[in-house]
């Protein structure tokens, strides 16, 4: 799921390449992407392209005369950038991955695309992005939060760690991925209850937010989109990493899976050694 680094690197390129382009065309594949309806697509095509933002995980491709495009991308969602489109034929509705396209004035564009079954990429054609309920609803952004407001929106809710690190309301734009690399960068159980930590610890657990998402926004931006994905690979420690050694200690790499999710950790690193419960397995075995 691309998070605040992969958006941000998205949102870096489409600045690059696409402002200053007129839209030609916005065509919808997928009607069930397009969350709106009023302004309708057919206010696209005409206005030019004056900037690209990021909000949380939200993309927002900014037209003149206060057109917003605001992307969630969603787990298995993605932006290709095309320096040309193989037809000019009109994308055709259907099962493909292409949910909609946008051709700029110079033949360039982008698709964006959703692979697997379960369709969750979400596209809002909007005059104002605070009119998107999920960026209406975002906190601080997590990059840009300083010591002060972080340990305060951190205390704001209740719970294990991994969660309000990844409530978008609380701070915007981590996902499952960093905060596994941030929790691990920080030594902290994905399970600590949040309103138990130290001042300590929630310094640690800032300034480990911002080396992470900062290290990864420096390795993804600048790197074309088509691979921004390895890149993010390439750069964690132990999400994803289960079964292989902590680059830290040398210990394997845990995970505890959820009905439609893991987490990955390291338990000399995270945990004081102790391995945590895999819920779904003591689950099964009860
Ligand atoms: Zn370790």
């Amino acid at each position: 799921m691309p998070e605040l680094p992969e958006v941000e690197a998205l949102t870096d390129y489409l600045r690059e390449r696409a402002v200053g382009r007129r839209v030609d065309r916005l065509e919808v594949a997928a009607i069930s992407a397009l969350k709106t309806y009023d302004p309708a697509p057919t206010a696209a095509p005409g206005r030019t392209v004056t900037d690209a933002r990021r909000h949380g995980k939200f993309l927002d491709v900014v037209l003149d005369g206060d057109l917003h495009l605001v992307v969630h991308l969603a787990r298995a969602g993605w932006l290709h950038y095309r320096e040309a489109f193989p037809s000019a034929a009109p994308l055709r509705p259907g099962k493909g991955p292409i949910a909609l396209r946008v051709r700029l004035d110079d033949g360039s564009g982008f698709d964006l695309t959703e692979a697997g079954t379960q369709k969750s990429l979400a596209v809002y054609l909007v005059t104002d992005p605070q009119a998107v309920p999920g960026v209406a609803r975002l906190g601080p952004d997590a990059l840009a939060a300083d010591l002060a407001t972080f340990t305060e929106r951190m205390r704001s809710r209740k719970g294990q760690v991994k969660g309000v690190l990844t409530d978008q309301t609380v701070l915007a734009g981590v996902g499952n991925a960093y905060s596994d690399e941030i929790l691990h960068a920080a030594k902290l159980s994905p399970f600590a209850i949040t309103n138990r930590l130290t001042d300590e610890q929630l310094a640690t657990l800032h300034a480990a937010t911002r080396e992470v998402l900062g290290d990864a926004v420096r390795r993804s931006v600048g790197q074309k989109a088509a691979e921004l994905k390895g890149e993010k690979r390439s750069g964690l420690k132990v999400h994803a990493r289960r079964g292989q050694p902590c680059p830290l200690c040398g210990d394997t790499v845990r995970e505890v899976s959820f009905a439609d999710s893991s987490l990955q950790y390291c338990a000399t690193c995270q945990t004081g050694g102790k391995p945590l419960a895999d819920r779904r397995l003591s689950r099964l075995v009860r």
